[in-house]
């Protein structure tokens, strides 16, 4: 079960300092973010939330190629940040940015002010797909930056994609293992979208890029998210975070608004199956006791996998609440 992480106040600097736009991206439709605002901006709206709540808040600065800014500008937005008071109730900084673009510079910038987290926006490890996608970088500097990052003491995040033009499910699949071996911190997990305004809108409209229908994304997710559980790799998300400008500028692709929970139950799903496989009941009829929490994952959206049990395995399964256990236990009684 995800641990509870304090809230984040984001900062959009929609695709400031990107070198080139990724063919995908559209921080527009994505973020409903349009103009970039300044440092002063910045330390208005995050005062403003804290002089009207009594949280703590984690900040983000999201949206763009964060590192790429020229120093002074970005140290301009780190200060204005740790301007406000009070100043424990900041209690950290995070960052989202390109790979190739943090030097040395930089990580003493983000050290100085404190920035505890690094996200990196990784989408693919395999250098066709990356040059397909137009990132400008190449797999080596991920690894070179995540590992810079890890000396420096910043913890890392990996932005990982699936379904990008030519990525095979072998491709995928050696991403997420070197991804595993890379271990960052904290991994950002989503299935391509078509968002309009962007190149990939032309291609699948011109019928060169077939997105991924949402069953197989939800799949080939479910067995990422295995791996990275497996590994202590956090997953803080599945699926791209919903907005209006986001439901409305998606063309096509596997988007769901609880992509995430439709990954977890699939996940749970394929564990509770294995454990019957294993046991061989006798009974047609199962009981499964599971953490209170995680109870609508195990049964499933409009209660799939009662259905999948049912229809696949000829299984009448009565998944309960037992109190004792937390997080995705669970045990076949
Ligand atoms: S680097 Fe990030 S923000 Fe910039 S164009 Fe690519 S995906 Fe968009």
């Amino acid at each position: 079960m995800p641990k509870k992480t304090p809230p984040i106040i984001p900062i959009f600097l929609p695709q400031r300092a990107c070198p080139e736009r990724c063919i995908y991206c559209n921080q527009r439709v994505a973020t409903g973010a349009t103009t970039t605002p300044t440092p002063a901006e910045v330390d208005d709206h995050i005062q403003q939330i804290l002089n009207n709540s009594a949280e703590s808040y984690q900040i983000a600065l999201y949206g763009g190629s964060i590192s790429a800014l020229p120093v002074e500008e970005l140290e301009g937005y780190l200060q204005a940040i740790r301007r406000v008071e009070p100043t424990d109730r900041i209690l950290c900084i995070r960052i989202s940015t390109r790979p190739d673009t943090v030097s040395s510079e930089m990580i003493e910038l983000f050290r100085r002010y404190r920035v505890e987290t690094v996200e990196l926006g990784v989408q693919s490890l395999d250098d066709e797909v990356l040059v397909r996608i137009k990132r400008g970088h190449d797999a080596k500097s991920v690894r070179q930056a995540t590992e810079r990052l890890q000396k420096a003491g910043i913890l890392v995040g990996h932005h990982l994609m699936l379904g990008l033009p030519g990525q095979s499910a072998d491709s995928f699949a050696r991403t997420v293992q070197e991804t595993i071996e890379l271990k960052p911190t904290t991994v950002r997990l989503h299935p391509t979208l078509v968002l309009e305004d962007t190149e990939l809108a032309g291609m699948w409209r011109r019928g060169e890029y077939i997105p991924m229908e949402l069953e197989q994304a939800t799949a080939d997710c479910a067995r990422a998210y295995s791996r990275f559980y497996d590994s202590n790799i956090s997953v803080i998300r599945l699926g791209v975070q919903e907005t209006e400008t986001l439901a409305a500028g998606v063309l096509a692709g596997p988007h769901h608004p609880a992509f995430g929970e439709l990954v977890v139950s699939r996940w749970l799903r394929e564990l509770v199956e294995k454990a019957i496989k294993a046991q061989k009941p006798k009974n047609k009829c199962i009981k499964l006791l599971v953490a209170p929490k995680a109870l609508s994952l195990f049964i499933g959206q409009k209660r799939c996998n009662v259905h999948f049990f049912k229809e696949e395995l000829g299984l009448d399964i009565d998944i309960a609440p037992c109190q004792s256990m937390e997080d995705y236990e669970f045990q076949l009684a």
